[in-house]
């Protein structure tokens, strides 16, 4: 691994408490590339995003392990959060505004929208019965000190 490059990896189970622990880490992690604030909120909030889809949607009947990996390279943050749950039949149609499989369960449809809106990039692999996997990758503003 480069010196520009950093790495680090979670495991948890898809229980709900662990959201927050898996938001606030990835934040403390990222942090030493000296974000600014919005950008460390939106990091915190895609985070969530992806996390509680895994939760809720990955393992809907029982208890699974998630993980979240992040890659710092430079002023680029990779993070990549996985689950080996039941996998989205039609990835087009889950990643379209407003879409959810849950009304039931008043979901809004919007979690990879957001996710989307605060990463230059998201790509997602999935299959039912084996999984999912969603890669978010944003390029920090420079944080190079100016002299002007
Ligand atoms: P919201 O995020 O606004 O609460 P939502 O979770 O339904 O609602 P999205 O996050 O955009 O909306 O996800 C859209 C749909 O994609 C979900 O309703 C679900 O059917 C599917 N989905 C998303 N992530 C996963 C996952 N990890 N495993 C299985 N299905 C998923
Ligand atoms: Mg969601």
């Amino acid at each position: 691994m480069s010196a520009r490059r950093n790495y680090m990896r979670l495991e948890f189970a898809s229980r709900s408490e662990n959201e927050s622990f898996a938001r606030v880490a990835v934040a403390a992690f990222v942090a030493q590339l000296d974000p600014t604030v919005e950008e460390l909120a939106e990091i915190k909030t895609a985070v969530s995003e992806a996390v509680t889809n895994a939760i809720i949607h990955g393992y809907p009947d029982g208890e699974g392990l998630v993980a979240v990996t992040c890659t710092l390279d430079g002023d680029t943050v990779e993070i990549v959060v996985e689950d080996r749950g039941c996998g989205i039949e039609d990835v087009e149609l889950a990643r379209r505004p407003m879409y959810t499989s849950r009304p039931d369960l008043e979901r809004s449809g919007m979690g990879f929208t957001i996710m989307e809106s605060f990463s230059d990039r998201v790509d997602v692999i999935s299959r039912p019965g084996e999984g999912t996997r969603v890669r978010m990758v944003k390029r920090l503003q420079s944080s190079a000190p100016t002299f002007d």
